[in-house]
């Protein structure tokens, strides 16, 4: 597709200035009919189907068909699919009730999804074809940006699958290899605790009991399993508390932690005292997951915020709407409940996880692995990833596309917020030796410098646009 690219971006150029063109469901090719390759197109939707069928989490035809003529029940519905059966079909069922619907127009709209309307999966390839014709063949991932706004059920690998078959921007009618599908949670290749993303919040201007000004959010990538701990302040010995109690309180330390608030300095020097204070071993991970990340904490504060109520008054009660509400409910994005997840009974897992982190610590240089001293005593093991060991995200740009809405947040979050700003190697690199020969003093206080995340938090003036932002942001977000 790159290649393919690169023949369509002065077509793109063009189009950025114009106004895009909806295609509707159902609407011909029209005079583009005859310049594209009419058997190509037709091979494009017969793979296009069978790619559909094989997604989990994809409404089929049938499926649509039934929600369509109001007819869906448990029994039809279990005719649709080889994969339902007599202990699922009752969860599946409530699931397509609650989620899609028939509006007054007799469009199916998915409840789930802003309310968009879902385009019959057998139109889809048609649609998308039409959408790219319509607007100057416009790449496919432009072009999934504007579909999305209309369409719950036009995802981007759709569209770019859709897209091989037009003959005008595929001349040589290459086809790339049709990837397997992935699963829909990018992060099944890990294991659960596998890597933890760890976040201070200021969820709110006020002190939650009048006591808790801050909190600090964790959350697993595997299973998107979330906890909590409340702090009364950002300052260093609180932070140690709380990343502590959730350490300790953990079936197995976390093979990883990922930061973007605190500072890849701030966290070495908390996990390093631990580590040797309690005899763990704690690796810091550096993936380049910034709209995970944000998406996380996004979801959490729009949860807290509209409890708000509740949740100042009494600290469970964030936790509860923050965590428990999110790990006991069915998550679209892994297409599971995060804590069956986080529980699954991935055959050896423990032997499995231990083999990983075995290998890994192996794997990274000398310099990233630090062995610690308590007492005088060798115990503890602290182990950093860098540049060149971080975890690769699969398909980290499209992930960005697919969850980043366009335009306006963007650009307040990362002016206020450098999310992941701090691990460079040179930043990591430097202060670690200094660290390594000198035991570490641990100020009481953060340094504000290095930690611009802290200082902006304890700022309130911006908490009002921090606000704004999120409220544009918070729409389109599903996690
Ligand atoms: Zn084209």
């Amino acid at each position: 597709m790159d290649k393919l690219s690169g023949k369509t971006s002065d077509a793109r150029k063009k189009s950025k200035s114009v106004e895009f063109h909806m295609p509707m469901v159902g609407e011909s090719l029209g005079k583009h009919q005859k310049r594209l390759d009419s058997d190509l197109l037709a091979q494009g939707k017969l793979d296009f189907i069978k790619y559909l069928e094989s997604v989990k989490g994809q409404l089929t035809q049938e499926q649509f068909e039934l929600i369509r003529s109001s007819a869906l029940d448990q029994n039809n519905l279990m005719a649709t699919s080889d994969k339902l059966h007599a202990k699922n079909i009752e969860t599946k069922f409530l699931l397509l009730k609650r989620r899609f619907y028939l509006d007054a127009d007799n469009v199916v709209r998915d409840h789930k999804n802003s309310d968009k309307t879902v385009c019959e999966p057998d139109m889809i390839f048609d649609l998308v074809i039409c959408g790219h014709v319509k607007n100057e063949h416009m790449h496919w991932r432009r072009l999934h940006r504007f579909l999305k706004m209309q369409y719950a059920n036009v995802t981007r690998d759709f569209t770019q699958l859709c897209l091989r078959y037009c003959s005008k921007c595929n001349t040589d009618r290459k086809m790339l290899p049709q990837q397997k599908y992935r699963h829909y949670n990018i992060y099944s290749g890990l294991l659960p605790l596998e890597r933890v993303h760890v976040e201070i919040i200021t969820p709110f201007s006020t002190p939650i009991e009048s006591m808790y000004s801050h909190l600090l959010y964790f959350r697993d990538y595997h299973s998107r399993f979330v906890w909590m701990q409340p702090l009364k302040g950002d300052d260093v010995g609180n932070l140690n508390d709380a990343l502590l109690t959730f350490l300790l309180s953990l079936p197995r330390i976390p093979m990883f932690i990922e930061t973007s608030t605190l500072n890849r300095q701030g966290l070495f020097e908390i996990c390093e005292r631990i580590a040797s204070e309690y005899a763990l071993t704690i690796g810091l991970g550096m993936s380049r997951s910034r709209t995970f990340q944000r998406n996380g904490i996004t979801r959490l504060r729009q949860q807290l915020r509209e409890h708000s109520d509740q949740c100042l008054a009494a600290w469970p009660m964030c936790l509860k709407r923050g965590a428990t509400d999110q790990n006991l409910a069915y998550n679209t994005r892994v297409l599971a409940i995060p804590g069956n997840l986080l529980h699954n009974t991935i055959s050896d897992y423990a032997r499995q996880f231990e083999l990983k982190r075995e290998k890994l610590i192996e794997n990274l240089s000398a310099s990233n692995v630090v062995e610690l001293r308590y007492n005088g005593r060798r115990q503890g093991l602290l182990y950093l990833e860098d540049e060149t060991t971080a975890f690769q995200m699969p398909d980290e740009e499209y992930i960005s596309t697919e969850y980043e809405t366009d335009g306006k947040c963007d650009t307040p979050v990362d002016q206020i917020t450098p999310i992941n700003s701090s691990p460079q190697p040179h930043k990591l690199t430097e202060p670690l030796s200094s660290v390594l020969k000198t035991r570490m003093l641990l100020s009481d206080k953060p340094d504000l410098n290095r930690s611009p995340e802290i200082s902006r938090q304890l700022s309130f003036g911006r908490g009002v646009q921090e606000e704004n932002t999120e409220t544009l942001c918070n729409a389109s977000i599903e996690l």
